[in-house]
């Protein structure tokens, strides 16, 4: 369904003229829907989206024809979608159009919300598999909403995503107008050779005529260059993530467990912003079960318990739902502040214990760096708390050397701690 247009060489060939509707043409691609044309068996039959019959619906030409071309938010050059058009009834009498359009005839284009949901009903693959998504007034390449869906994950301001395109769209226009320029000054040198310019030096040349100028970026008439604003990229992200939300919730619904470990990281929420850049969340808190697997996530504005509560009765609903054993034991960042509160709003809970490292680093910040004995006590109160089994640490340590779970091999020095 992709098609690039030639170079603007090879689109010139032949012809009298140089055009620079040529190298307007060159580089942009163009996407056709045409389901039934491109997927026949998967999709044999589109019913008029609005009565949701078939046996009136007939082709209607193509978008682009008649009304304004749909743009394909692509990474570095212009994309339009083609879009085959159908039109449910036909005839201005009464009864000859679309039933469920007050007997008038009902014209639909291939990318139409409505089509999509056949789509999606029937054959959800078809959508899943095109190098395009489609949204809200057109399409974006899925390659280019991965990226910038990764972009802000590390975040990246939208401000800054919609530079990045812009840039990849400048250059792609400044390469072709270049390209348009020296091919136009090569076929004037060209012409005056074959004139016989060099022959007759002293006969009166008639000057070539100048090429036709290539025009600016936003030329509706020439370039026809286009830059996504800031709220559809904001839109088109944020109904890619909620799609995403909608698997991560029914991933989450599988998982139980009775021992619980909560806690807040403050590294990830501080990734949350809003549009303008503002921080929205002070942490994340998560609850994680006996295999590390994630019961339940939220981002909170602080590390009051009232921030989770909601979710943490979320949990236990769920758990009950599905007939899950409920939770014994919870490990948490600090026991003395949170106990009370969860023993009264998890039931089923016997113990709510201090996570270990977190007692070691409360218990460590009392004391001063400067103390001669801090290195010591540290060592001595770490192999009080934790066993270390030997056999465990020199096969974890080989491990790490030979080149562990990242990408950094160790170095001796830091595998001798
Ligand atoms: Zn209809």
């Amino acid at each position: 369904m992709k098609k690039e247009y030639p170079n603007p060489v090879q689109a010139s060939r032949g012809q009298k003229a140089l055009q620079p509707n040529h190298f307007h043409l060159a580089g942009k691609v163009v996407y056709f829907v045409f389901w039934q044309f491109f997927f026949g068996e998967l999709v044999p039959v589109i019913y008029c989206p609005k009565c949701g019959k078939v046996d009136k619906v007939t082709s209607d030409g193509w978008t682009g024809v008649s009304e304004k071309i749909r743009r394909v938010c692509s990474a570095n050059a212009l994309a339009f979608l083609f879009s085959k058009v159908f039109r449910c009834g036909k005839g201005r009498k009464k009864g000859e159009g679309c039933p469920a359009n007050d007997g008038k005839p009902y014209q639909f284009r291939s990318h139409d919300e409505g089509v999509l949901e056949q789509l999606r009903r029937q054959c959800p693959a078809v959508l899943d598999q095109l190098p395009i998504v489609f949204t809200r007034g057109g399409a974006i390449e899925r390659s280019l909403l991965d990226t910038m869906v990764r972009n802000v994950a590390s975040s990246t301001s939208i401000a800054d995503q919609q530079k990045m395109v812009r840039e990849a769209h400048m250059r792609t226009f400044t390469q072709q107008k270049v390209t348009y320029i020296q091919y136009a000054a090569a076929r004037a040198k060209l012409r005056q050779q074959e004139s016989g310019a060099h022959l007759y030096p002293g006969r009166a040349q008639q000057p070539p005529p100048p090429p036709s100028d290539f025009g600016e970026y936003a030329d509706k008439e020439g370039y026809r260059g286009w830059i996504p604003s800031t709220s559809w990229i904001a839109g088109v992200i944020l109904a890619s993530l909620n799609s995403r939300l909608a698997f991560l919730e029914r991933h989450l619904a599988a998982v139980d467990g009775v021992f619980w470990r909560g806690d807040h990281t403050f590294q990830a929420a501080s990734r949350i912003r809003s549009a303008d850049g503002r921080k929205d969340y002070t942490a994340i808190y998560s609850i994680m079960n006996e295999w590390s697997q994630i019961v339940g996530q939220w981002a909170v504005g602080d590390t009051s318990f009232d921030e989770y509560a909601t979710g943490v009765q979320d949990v236990l609903k769920r758990y009950d739902a599905l007939g899950y054993q409920l939770p014994k034991y919870m490990w948490v960042d600090n026991s003395q502040t949170v106990a009370a509160q969860l023993y009264d709003a998890i039931p089923s809970l016997s113990r709510v214990l201090e996570d270990a490292t977190h007692v070691m680093r409360r218990v460590f910040e009392i004391i001063p760096d400067g103390h001669s004995l801090k290195a010591d006590f540290c060592r001595d109160y770490s192999s009080a708390i934790f066993q270390i089994h030997q056999q465990d640490k020199w096969a974890l340590r080989e491990f790490l050397l030979a080149g562990g779970p990242g990408r950094r091999k160790w170095t001796q020095a830091e595998g001798g701690r």
